[in-house]
C-alpha cells in the first residue's frame, strides 16, 4: 500500500548508483531511445572516484582467472574508441593516455618473481616483454640505477578516472538520462518481474531495472535471498601527489614488486601522481593509516626516488566491489527484468565500457553478448523462489 506522500514515477529503465558501471549502463541504455533514470545520493563519490586510472589487461593478468584476462584485453582494445566517442558526445576530456606500463623489480627475489609472471603472460599470448635495467631506464629515466630489470606492457594505458566519472555524467545527461539524487531503499518486485525501485519519499516504476551499486547493493531491500550474489567491499588506501611543474612525472604507469611488496605509480598529464594501493579485507573501513601511507611511500621511493619532490595533496581509501569468485556479476536474474551490474573488483574503470555495451545488449535482444556470458550471475546465484 503507497503512503499518502508516495509519487509514482514512470520510466523506461532504472538504474541504481552512478559510478562509472551505472553511469556507462545508464549512457547505453538512453541511447537505445530508453527513458532512463539513474538513482545515487552520493553520484561519482564510490570507489570510481578513488581509483587509479589504469587499463592495464596485462599487468592484472592473474595465474587463475582466463575468462577474466580475455574481457580485460577485450575492454582495453576497445578503450581508444571509447574514449574518442565519450569525449565527443561530452565535449569532456577523459585523460585517456597510451603510455604502456613497466613493471620494474626491486631486489634479486623480486626479479624471480617477475620473469615468472612474464612467462605467464606470454603463455596467455599477452605483449609482455623482459627488459634489462639499461632498457627500463631508457624507458623511464626516473627509476632508479638499481632496478633489476622487468616487464614491458606496451599495450597498457590510462585515463584520469575522476575526469572519465565526470564525461560519463554529462554524455549521459546529454543523451536524456535523468539524475536522482536519492538513495533506493528497495526494489520493487511482483509476480517474478520487477516493478520499480523505492525511496524513502517515492515509488518509481520501470519495467527494467539495473542494479549497480557497488559494494552496498547488500542493503537494498525487497530482494529474494540469493538472487544478488554477495559483494564484499575491499578496501584500498592510495595517495595522491602533484608535481609542482605541473608536467608529467613518469610517462609510462610504473608498477613495481618492492621485497615481495607491490606499488604503483600513475602520472597525470597535469602533473598529478597517483601512489597505490593497499589491498585489505577490513569490511566498510575508509580511515586511513600512517602505516599504510608509510609502506606505499617507502616502495614508490626506491624505485622512483624522484617521488620526494613531489606535494602531498590526498590520501584516502575506496571500495572496491568484489564477489566471492573476483569476477564481476553482469547478466539478468530470475527475476524477470533485473539486472546485475556488479562485482568489477580491481578493474572497474577498465571494464565499465564493455559492461554499459553487454548490458543494453541484454537490454535490446534478451540475450548477452557471447563474450561477456562467462560473467553471468548465474554461477554464483542460490537456488531462490521469486
Ligand atoms: C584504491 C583503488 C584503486 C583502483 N584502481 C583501479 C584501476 O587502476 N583500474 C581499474 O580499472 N579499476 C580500479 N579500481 C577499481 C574500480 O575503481 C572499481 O571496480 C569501480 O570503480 C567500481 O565501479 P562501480 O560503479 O561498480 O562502484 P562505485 O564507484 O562504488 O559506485 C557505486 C555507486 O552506487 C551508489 N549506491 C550505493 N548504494 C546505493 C543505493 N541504495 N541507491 C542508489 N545508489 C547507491 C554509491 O553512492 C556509488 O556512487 C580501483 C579501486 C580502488 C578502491
Amino acid at each position: 500500500m503507497l503512503r499518502r506522500l508516495d509519487r509514482v514515477k514512470g520510466y523506461d529503465a532504472i538504474v541504481v548508483g552512478s559510478g562509472v558501471i551505472g553511469l556507462s549502463c545508464a549512457w547505453r541504455l538512453s541511447e537505445l531511445g530508453r527513458r532512463v533514470a539513474v538513482f545515487d545520493p552520493s553520484p561519482g563519490q564510490g570507489a570510481s572516484a578513488v581509483g587509479a586510472g589504469m587499463l592495464a589487461p596485462v599487468t592484472e593478468a592473474s595465474w587463475h582467472d582466463r575468462t577474466l584476462v580475455d574481457l580485460n584485453i577485450r575492454a582495453a582494445r576497445e578503450w581508444p574508441a571509447f574514449a574518442r566517442e565519450l569525449e565527443e558526445k561530452s565535449s569532456r576530456p577523459t585523460g585517456f593516455r597510451a603510455c604502456g606500463t613497466i613493471y620494474a623489480a626491486f631486489d634479486s627475489s623480486d626479479k624471480t618473481a617477475l620473469e615468472e609472471m612474464c612467462e605467464f603472460q606470454n603463455s596467455l599470448g599477452l605483449d609482455a616483454s623482459w627488459c634489462s635495467p639499461t632498457r627500463l631506464r631508457a624507458l623511464e629515466p626516473l627509476l632508479t640505477p638499481g632496478v633489476r630489470g622487468g616487464i614491458w606492457a606496451a599495450g597498457e594505458h590510462q585515463i584520469d578516472n575522476r575526469l572519465f566519472v565526470s564525461a560519463l555524467e554529462q554524455a549521459a545527461i546529454a543523451a536524456g538520462v535523468r539524475r536522482v539524487e536519492k538513495s533506493v531503499t528497495a526494489v520493487e518486485i511482483g509476480a517474478g518481474v520487477v516493478r520499480g525501485v523505492r525511496t524513502v519519499h517515492e515509488v518509481c516504476s520501470a519495467p527494467l531495472v539495473v542494479l549497480a551499486a557497488g559494494h552496498a547493493v547488500g542493503r537494498i531491500d525487497g530482494l529474494p535471498k540469493g538472487l544478488v550474489p554477495e559483494i564484499r567491499p575491499v578496501k584500498g588506501q592510495i595517495l595522491r601527489l602533484a608535481n609542482r611543474k605541473g608536467v608529467v612525472f613518469a610517462s609510462p604507469n610504473i608498477r613495481a614488486l618492492v621485497n615481495g611488496s607491490t606499488v604503483y605509480v600513475v602520472s597525470r598529464d597535469d602533473g598529478g601522481v597517483v601512489v597505490g594501493a593497499t589491498q585489505e579485507e577490513k569490511g566498510e573501513d575508509l580511515t586511513v593509516d600512517a602505516g599504510a601511507l608509510y609502506r606505499l611511500l617507502r616502495d614508490a621511493q626506491r624505485v622512483l626516488p624522484g617521488i620526494e619532490e613531489l606535494e602531498v595533496a590526498e590520501f584516502t581509501a575506496g571500495l572496491r566491489p568484489a564477489t566471492r569468485d573476483h569476477l564481476p556479476v553482469i547478466g539478468a536474474t530470475a527475476v524477470g527484468g533485473l539486472l546485475l551490474a556488479l562485482g568489477h573488483f580491481r578493474n572497474g574503470i577498465l571494464l565499465a565500457g564493455v559492461t554499459g555495451e553487454a548490458v543494453a545488449a541484454l537490454a535490446e535482444s534478451g540475450s548477452l553478448p557471447p563474450w561477456c556470458e562467462p560473467f553471468a550471475p548465474e554461477r554464483l546465484a542460490e537456488k531462490i523462489a521469486v
